[in-house]
């Protein structure tokens, strides 16, 4: 008899952009007339751009002939495809990897999920909250989130970002083992400034703590004292792993690849506290047994995103996002609503009116103007009372989605 791993009972039955689909379904049934505008999800919407496309063409054609056929790939990634991250991403801003550091992957959500594999089941984790919600329900999965009592996870440190301190989570008062960052925030939007990235990793230092950094939105940083990398902070080498993704940068949610870094010097220690072992080796090794790698196509792909006219391509397009993140920021901020994020992120955080609850307002907003938003509660306890806005639709959408809340309120 097999028997079933209890922890995912623990989990709700029921994914949120699951539930948000349903109740839009059924209101697209009651309202065939009406043409719905999703800012809901966080998928892109724009093309994958030119250099991106030439590579794959090009990658099919080695395919297709003997001489130049890929069958498995090396575990950790091509090195024409490493190499690339550490020269373009990381040594332009003073830090020095080694290829070796990074592993490439099929995107950010999967290296996320399965990092907690490698450390045991029960330390204790941190969440800044709200917070994509995949850092929770991989660790409820594996138990190490404990139960769900009240809309919290008994083992979980909520780390609240509200609009009272600023979205800037406060460094816990007593030893936590693992803390999960992402900065740009989804679902917030904002963002942590050095002086208070350094905050952590000192915390990190000092506490012998795991960071697991996720800058899955770094590509959209305009501003200049915002940190691209944890590992721009001294000290960060020793106590983050950092997760990227091609997928919000370049459109890739559906080619799939992203890439994981693992510095030499990151550890974690055996039980008996007499051994540091290196976590590098400890991700090779799961990966290379579990892991089935990210096909030669889509490693080619990403490598074009590093070629001058690939650079140039996917700036324009995030300039395209972050244009819709600030027609909408100003027509909401105009309508009088509280806008935060959409900075520096193609998020944006929206307070409700009047304190509205998220579901209900999310209902309110798509039953008048057939607008799609993501209710806050839906990324942790302290996202009640705001809803999240993505810039990832198509210019002419968001305007017209904005004309319609402005028509909305002045009748309300
Ligand atoms: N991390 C964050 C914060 C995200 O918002 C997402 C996707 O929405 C991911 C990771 C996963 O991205 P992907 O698996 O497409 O690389």
């Amino acid at each position: 008899m097999a028997l079933v791993n209890e922890h995912f009972l623990k989990l709700s039955n029921n994914y949120l952009f699951a539930d948000i689909a349903k109740k839009v379904n059924a209101f697209k049934v009651s309202h065939p007339q009406v043409r719905v505008i999703s800012l809901g999800i966080g998928d892109v919407t724009q093309p994958l751009c030119p250099a991106v496309i030439e590579a794959m063409h090009k990658a099919v054609d080695e395919m297709a002939r003997k001489a130049t056929f890929r069958g498995y790939g090396p575990e950790r990634g091509y090195d024409f495809l490493r190499e690339a991250i550490v020269k373009n991403d990381y040594a332009p801003r003073g830090i020095h990897l080694d290829p070796n550091e990074i592993f490439v992957n099929d995107g950010a959500k999967s290296d996320t999920g399965n990092i907690g594999e490698i450390v045991r089941w029960d330390n204790s984790i941190g969440v800044t909250d709200p917070i994509y919600p995949v850092y929770i329900d991989s660790n409820v999965m594996c138990g190490r989130a404990g139960v769900l009592e009240n809309g919290r996870w008994s083992n979980v440190n909520y780390m609240p970002c509200t609009a009272e301190n600023h979205f800037i989570p406060q460094i816990p008062d007593h030893r936590v083992d693992m803390i999960y960052l992402c900065y740009p925030n989804n679902p917030t939007g904002t963002v942590l400034p050095k002086e208070e990235l350094k905050k952590w990793v000192k915390y990190a230092i000092d506490n012998d703590t795991l960071i697991l950094y996720d800058a899955a939105y770094e590509a959209y940083i305009q501003e200049d004292d915002i940190p691209h990398s944890i590992y721009e902070i001294k000290g960060a080498k020793k106590c983050a792993i950092e997760f990227r993704s091609y997928s919000k940068t370049a459109g890739f949610t559906g080619v799939r690849c992203g890439y994981t870094v693992i510095p030499k010097d990151v550890t974690a220690v055996t039980l008996d506290g007499k051994e540091r072992i290196n976590l590098n080796h400890l991700w090779d090794r799961r990966q290379s047994t579990k892991f089935n790698g990210t096909s030669y196509i889509s490693q080619r792909a990403a490598a074009a995103i590093y070629t001058p006219e690939g650079k140039k391509q996917v700036k324009e397009t995030i300039n395209y996002y972050m244009g819709n993140a600030n027609i909408m920021h100003e027509a909401l901020t105009a309508m009088g609503f509280e806008v935060f994020g959409g900075k520096n992120a193609p998020y944006l955080w929206v307070k409700t009116p009047d304190g509205t609850d998220s579901w209900k307002f999310f209902e309110q907003m798509l039953y008048a103007v057939g607008v799609v938003c993501t209710p806050g509660v839906g990324f942790g306890p302290s996202g009640e009372g705001y809803i999240r806005l993505t810039a990832f639709g198509n210019r002419e959408d968001c305007k017209e989605a904005m004309r319609r809340i402005k028509e909305w309120l002045k009748k309300a």
